[in-house]
């Protein structure tokens, strides 16, 4: 059965026609969802009740429900579990900035990928979400979203590129006027690195960020934390990195966590620079969260600083991001999923 949320305006104009329903009665519905956050066609009282009765019927909506928020305690970051019709379940943290508010979305129920240091991946990969199932991460946020919804990030839980069609209709979904009329330039896209993708998406010429998961300068060393890298090693990410910017003018990031004894050694930090030199690129520091259950570490204050003025030294553009939500397990790479009778 259709999902409303997955639904462009003008799908729901020909859904409606196609029902008997008069086509304008689109522009009410979208009204209703995104600008009032209504999600009971008996809340909608500028519908004719027969028109209520029908799409009851034939369009249900099926808004997750919120099965916990947790807030941290600087009240600077919530995060959700959402819970789908079939038991699945997502995280969607919102973080406060003093420049408005962001999303950080979840793309696919678990995830195949495998990085060591990724609470999500542990269960393996259950399904895709549709757009739909995305467009409600947000809108269960309703109360933040309007007029403060700065940005979205598609960081959470799942690899996007590997639910390609889906995340793309959702990207062009929030772009349009009638929904959340969000920038293409306010949507980052994160991937752990998945190349042939990548040329698709350049293809598309949408001025979204792309950031890219790197987290160590060699194959041999990245293989160790992201197996992915067997499969698309450096060379091949970077290629189709520098091809991006090529295709988009979009200056692509490059996420890299910093890992105690691992990644952000001496070593590592001239590797880097000699990798990344003269490209115009941009470096995202991120020390990680102590996880004792795979012996990952966050590096000291001093190893942090050292390893990013030597790179800035060397003229690379990196810059160590602000940490949000760790106490609540909302940070990078914490989001973990769980599956409830819902
Ligand atoms: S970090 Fe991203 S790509 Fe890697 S396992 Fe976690 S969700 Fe998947």
């Amino acid at each position: 059965m259709a999902n409303i949320f997955d639904m462009t305006k003008v799908e729901l104009q020909s859904f409606l026609i196609d029902k008997g329903i008069k086509k304008f009665r689109a522009d009410q519905i979208f009204h209703y969802i995104y600008k009032q956050f209504i999600f009971d066609w008996n809340d909608m009282p500028l519908l004719p009740k027969a028109d209520r009765i029908l799409l009851e019927k034939e369009l249900p909506f099926h808004f997750p429900k919120i099965i916990s928020r947790q807030e941290s305690p600087d009240r600077q970051t919530v995060k959700i579990l959402l819970g789908f019709r079939d038991g699945n379940t997502v995280e969607t943290v919102l973080m406060m900035h003093n420049y408005g508010n962001s999303i950080c979305i979840s793309s696919q129920v678990g995830c195949a990928v495998n990085c060591a240091f990724c609470a999500s991946a542990k269960n393996g990969f259950i399904r895709n979400l549709t757009a739909g199932e995305m467009i409600s991460q947000i809108l269960a946020f309703k109360k933040y979203v309007t007029p403060d919804l700065h940005s979205i990030v598609i960081m959470g839980t799942g690899e996007p590129l590997l639910n390609y069609d889906n995340v793309l209709s959702f990207m062009r979904l929030i772009h349009e006027k009638d929904t959340f009329y969000l920038g293409y330039r306010n949507i980052t896209l994160s991937t752990s690195g998945i190349v042939p993708p990548m040329y698709e998406l350049a293809k598309e010429g949408l001025p979204i960020t792309l950031a890219i998961s790197l987290h160590a300068p060699t194959n041999e060393l990245r293989r160790r934390i992201m197996p992915i890298t067997d499969t698309y090693p450096l060379e091949d990410v970077l290629t189709a990195a520098g091809h991006y910017f090529n295709q988009t003018g979009r200056k692509v990031t490059f996420e890299y966590i910093l890992i105690k004894d691992f990644n952000c050694t001496a070593v590592c930090a001239r590797q880097l620079a000699q990798l990344m030199s003269g490209k115009n690129i941009l470096i995202n520091a991120i020390p990680i969260n102590d996880n004792y259950d795979v012996g990952l570490h966050r590096p000291s204050s001093s190893e942090i600083t050292n390893f990013i003025t030597y790179l800035q030294n060397h003229n690379i553009n990196i810059t160590l991001r602000k940490e949000m939500g760790s106490k609540i397990q909302a940070a990078c790479g914490q989001l973990r999923i769980q599956r409830k009778n819902i």
